[in-house]
C-alpha cells in the first residue's frame, strides 16, 4: 500500500510521517486494548488523559519549555490566535507592534487593529513579500503591549534566521509552518503558537505555549472561550479539546524524537532545502521568489516566469507523483512545502524531475 503513495507536497494540511499513520491505523479500533478508539472515548477518561499529559510532557521536553510556560491545545485554527492574542494582550497598552512580512502577519495585523492602536514594525509588501528585514530596520515601539511576527511565511516562502530583539515589549510570534523544524529558545517568548496541520498533526488543533502572567489582562468582552484565563485554568478542557489530533501530536512527536529531536530536524530541514535551492540557483528556467539571506527551509518558492509554463510543470510533476507543487495565487509559480515528514528522498527525486524539466524545455 505504502508503494502507492505520492510525494505531497501540499502546504497544509501537509504530509505526516508514514509509521505514525501506519501507528495510528493499527490502534484506530482499539487503542491499546482499552475496546475503543481514541476517537470515542471521553475526554475525562483515564485513558485519554493519560494520552493528553504525556503528550503535553513529550512537547515540553522536546521543545525544552521551561517553567512557567502553559501549554494549551485549543481549536479555531492558528487564524483564532489572530484574535485571540490582542483580546487577552492587547490591555496592557493599548497598543501593539506587527511585523507584516505576509499574508498571515497581515490578516493578524488588521484584525487587531480592531482592539487597540498598531504600529508597523516593517511592512514587506513593497517586494512582495520576498524578504526579512534586518533587525536594525525593524522600527519597534517601547509602548507596545507585544512585539508580533511570523516565523515562516508559507505562503511567500521566507523565513526569519533570528528572533528579534524587542527588550522587555513580549515577543508573540506564529510558528505554524517552521514549529518542531529547529530548536528554539523558549524563554525569549511571551507567545508561541501554531496551527498543528502544517507540522504537527492533522488540522484541528492550535497548540499555545504562553508564559505564564500574559493572561488575565482580558478585554471585558473577550469570549469566554477565547480568554487564555479560561484555558489555563481547566487546562485546555474547558470544553472538549481536539482529542484525536492531540492523540495525533503524541505520535508525531515520539517520531521526532526517534529521528533526532529537534536538532535532527534542523540538520533534515536544511539538508532537504539546500538540495532544492542547489538546483533552482543552477538553473536557468527557475528563479525563486524569496531574497537568498531571507529563504525559508520549510516552503520553497520558485516560477519559470512564463504562467503556461508553470502550470505544465505542476501538472507534469503530478503526473510522476510529486503533488501539491502549484504556487499560492498570491505568489503564482510553484511552491513546495518541505516540512518534517517530507523524507529527503522525496525532495532529491523532485530535484531530478526539476533538471529533468528544464532539459525538456529549453527557452
Ligand atoms: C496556515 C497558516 C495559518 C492559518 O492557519 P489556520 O489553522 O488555517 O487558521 C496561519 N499562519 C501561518 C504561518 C500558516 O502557515
Amino acid at each position: 500500500m505504502s508503494n502507492s503513495r505520492v510525494y505531497n507536497f501540499a502546504a497544509g494540511p501537509s504530509v505526516l510521517p508514514l509509521s505514525v499513520l501506519e501507528r495510528a491505523g493499527s490502534e484506530i479500533t482499539n487503542y491499546r486494548g482499552c475496546g475503543m478508539s481514541v476517537m470515542e472515548m471521553s475526554h475525562r477518561s483515564k485513558v485519554f488523559l493519560d494520552i493528553f499529559q504525556e503528550t503535553q510532557d513529550k512537547l515540553r521536553r522536546l521543545m525544552n519549555i521551561p517553567e512557567g510556560y502553559h501549554i494549551l491545545f485549543l481549536q479555531t485554527g492558528a487564524s483564532g490566535q489572530f484574535s485571540m492574542i490582542p483580546l487577552n494582550l492587547m490591555g496592557r497598552t493599548g497598543r501593539a507592534n506587527y511585523a507584516v512580512t505576509g499574508n498571515f502577519s497581515s490578516l493578524a495585523c488588521k484584525e487587531a487593529g480592531k482592539y487597540g492602536e498598531i504600529t508597523l514594525a516593517c511592512d514587506t509588501s513593497d517586494r512582495n513579500h520576498c524578504y526579512i528585514p534586518r533587525q536594525e530596520a525593524l522600527k519597534l515601539d517601547k509602548e507596545a503591549s507585544y512585539f508580533y511576527y511570523c516565523a515562516n511565511n508559507t505562503i511567500y516562502g521566507t523565513e526569519w534566521n533570528y528572533v528579534p530583539e524587542t527588550g522587555d515589549v513580549p515577543l508573540v510570534c506564529d510558528m505554524s509552518s517552521d514549529i518542531l523544524s529547529m530548536p528554539v529558545d523558549v524563554s525569549k517568548f511571551g507567545i508561541i503558537y501554531a496551527g498543528a496541520q502544517k507540522n504537527m498533526a492533522p488540522a484541528g488543533l492550535t497548540v499555545v505555549i504562553i508564559k505564564d502572567g500574559l493572561q488575565g489582562r482580558e478585554t471585558p468582552y473577550t469570549p469566554l472561550m477565547m480568554n487564555y484565563q479560561t484555558m489555563i485554568d481547566k487546562d485546555s478542557m474547558y470544553n472538549t479539546p481536539p482529542c484525536w489530533c492531540i492523540y495525533m501530536l503524541g505520535l508525531v512527536l515520539d517520531w521526532v524524537e526517534e529521528n533526532g529531536g529537534l536538532e535532527g530536524m534542523e540538520k533534515l530541514k536544511w539538508q532537504r532545502a539546500g538540495l532544492l535551492y542547489d538546483v533552482l540557483d543552477a538553473s536557468r528556467l527557475f528563479t525563486c521568489h524569496a531574497d537568498k539571506d531571507s529563504r525559508s527551509g520549510m516552503n520553497v518558492t520558485f516560477r519559470t516566469g512564463d504562467e503556461a509554463l508553470d502550470t505544465k510543470f505542476v501538472q507534469e510533476a503530478a503526473q510522476a507523483g510529486f503533488v501539491n507543487l502549484k504556487g499560492h495565487r498570491k505568489t503564482g509559480g510553484m511552491r513546495a512545502s518541505i516540512y518534517n515528514a517530507m523524507p529527503v528522498e522525496g525532495v532529491e527525486k523532485l530535484c531530478d524531475f526539476i533538471r529533468a524539466f528544464e532539459r525538456n524545455n529549453k527557452r
